[in-house]
């Protein structure tokens, strides 16, 4: 079962290829800005030509065979087992208590790597990796069934925004904490009274000259127990228009003033929080972007979070058997076909939409790679990805026959088909609803008239 925006490790690698736009031709980068925003025949104008050899084929031949020799040597054969469930993952932050020795040994191998970030500079805690390296990297990993050594919501949602929007002060001391696990983040956007209409958001920050104070509710923080940092939306002006009133501002969890309550969803367990500020103090330092222009630190945000999201989607998460064979196993062979001629064409007709999907989101990429940000469009993957995940797990459902029944014990693996079934439901929800994107798509990919935002 993967939750939240459902940062699989799989899923998070393939987000960090999706999202990191590093230069083609060059191994490091000398600052932030050239690593992410340029495309890459502006940063070879700025910067000159850097390294390109590192990319040459020999060259990334030779990287491979290093990579492959270090892994082999460094990854603990028990981190190359397949991951369990969300709690197998290493999530970092103060809080964390390793799972195990090997857990804890492998994370502090690919930091020292620098490899939970490959292509962030080094000063950020990365490697300086370019992305055919990146790709080299994965690659090996994959032979070699290794894990990702850290999952964070860090990495994908708050960094990118970081990248774009905070301070050298604040990418300074943020980044490399979250390149290195320390700290755990959550995200404090929907509140009870604002959740597709965000922007109505109520929780008060009121200024007292270096810092702010705090005050109101934010709800469904994922992890909210669990983390160390919140970045969050705060009303910075009650006056101004309401998106224009809206501040983007980070603060430590660890203080007096907030609390957490968890709520239990219908899967079983319990991922999220209602959380509450009761004169929480959050520095001046910490605002990302301007004062009350937080909004569009928010929807940049929201962007890669969708990506995230459509990108988890399109795995299904670990496969244990194919599901034709699961379907055959149920219903029947004939011929070397599933029997059953309604499963059969059901299947089909959502292979040939997951394979749609797939090619799109590799288009996704390579665009990614050309220099263009995630823009918009991210809804449509999000809503189509959403969506597709939601007729996966019915498909599932049906196909595993009465062992999707099954809510606990080994047999079932603890209910894993109907767990990952009712979490699927969820797909569609954060992030921002399926009617919601729909709503985005009409207004800013299409263009249409008289959409209500
Ligand atoms: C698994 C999960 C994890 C989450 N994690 C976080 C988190 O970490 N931090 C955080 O801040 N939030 C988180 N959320 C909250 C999530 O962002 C909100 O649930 C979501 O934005 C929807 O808001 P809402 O629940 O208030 O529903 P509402 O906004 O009340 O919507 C209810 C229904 O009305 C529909 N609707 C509303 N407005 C329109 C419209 N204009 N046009 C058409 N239909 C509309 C919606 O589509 C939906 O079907 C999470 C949610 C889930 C499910």
């Amino acid at each position: 079962m993967w939750y939240f925006s459902i940062i699989s490790p799989v899923v998070f690698w393939q987000y960090m290829t999706l999202c990191q736009i590093v230069d083609e031709g060059g191994c490091k980068w000398p600052n932030i800005d050239s690593y992410i925003f340029y495309p890459s025949f502006t940063r070879r104008k700025r910067y000159g030509q850097l390294s390109a050899d590192c990319d040459s084929k020999e060259a990334l031949e030779a990287f491979a065979e290093e990579t492959r020799a270090w892994l082999e040597e460094n990854c603990p054969p028990a981190m190359r087992e397949p991951v369990r469930s969300d709690d197998d993952m290493c999530w970092g932050g103060r809080k964390w208590e390793f799972e195990s020795e090997d857990q804890k040994l492998w994370l502090e191998r690919m930091v020292a790597k620098g490899w939970t970030v490959p292509t962030w500079p080094e000063e950020y805690g990365g490697a300086g990796l370019s992305k055919k390296q990146e790709k080299v990297l994965f690659k090996e990993m994959r032979k070699l069934k290794c894990r990702p050594a850290l999952s964070s919501i860090g990495v994908v949602m708050l960094a990118p925004a970081l990248m774009k929007y905070g301070t050298e002060a604040q990418k300074k001391e943020h980044l490399p904490k979250i390149a290195r696990g320390e700290i755990r983040w959550s995200q404090g956007y929907s509140e009870p009274g604002a959740g597709s209409d965000l922007a109505s958001l109520k929780t008060a920050a009121e200024d007292k000259g270096d810092h702010w104070l705090i005050n109101g509710s934010k709800i469904w923080t994922t992890y909210g127990h669990k983390a160390d940092w919140m970045f969050c939306l705060v009303r910075t002006d009650f006056n101004a228009p309401k998106r224009e009133g809206i501040s983007f501002v980070m603060f430590d969890m660890d203080q007096p003033g907030v609390t957490t309550k968890p709520i239990h969803l219908i899967s079983g367990t319990s991922y999220f929080c209602q959380t509450f500020f009761d004169d929480v103090r959050a520095e001046k330092s910490q605002l990302v972007g301007e004062e009350n222009k937080g909004w569009t630190v928010a929807k940049y945000l929201l962007q890669h979070e969708r990506d995230t999201i459509a990108m988890a989607a399109s795995g299904g998460g670990k496969k244990k058997k194919p599901i034709e064979q699961i379907a055959k196993e149920t219903y029947g062979e004939e011929k070397g076909k599933i029997a059953d001629s309604a499963v059969r064409n059901q299947l089909a007709r959502f292979q040939i939409r997951e394979a749609g999907f797939g090619l799109t989101l590799q288009r996704m990429g390579d665009e990614a790679k050309a220099g263009s940000p995630p823009g918009p469009a991210s809804s449509i993957m999000k809503y189509y990805g959403s969506e597709l995940n939601k007729d996966r797990r019915e498909l599932m459902l049906n196909c595993n026959g009465m062992n999707s029944l099954g809510w606990e014990g080994d047999e079932f693996n603890n209910g894993e088909i109907a767990r990952s079934w009712l979490k699927s439901k969820t797909n569609s929800i954060e992030g921002g609803t399926s009617e919601i994107q729909l709503n985005i798509i009409a207004k800013r990919v299409l263009g249409l008239p008289g959409v209500v935002s």
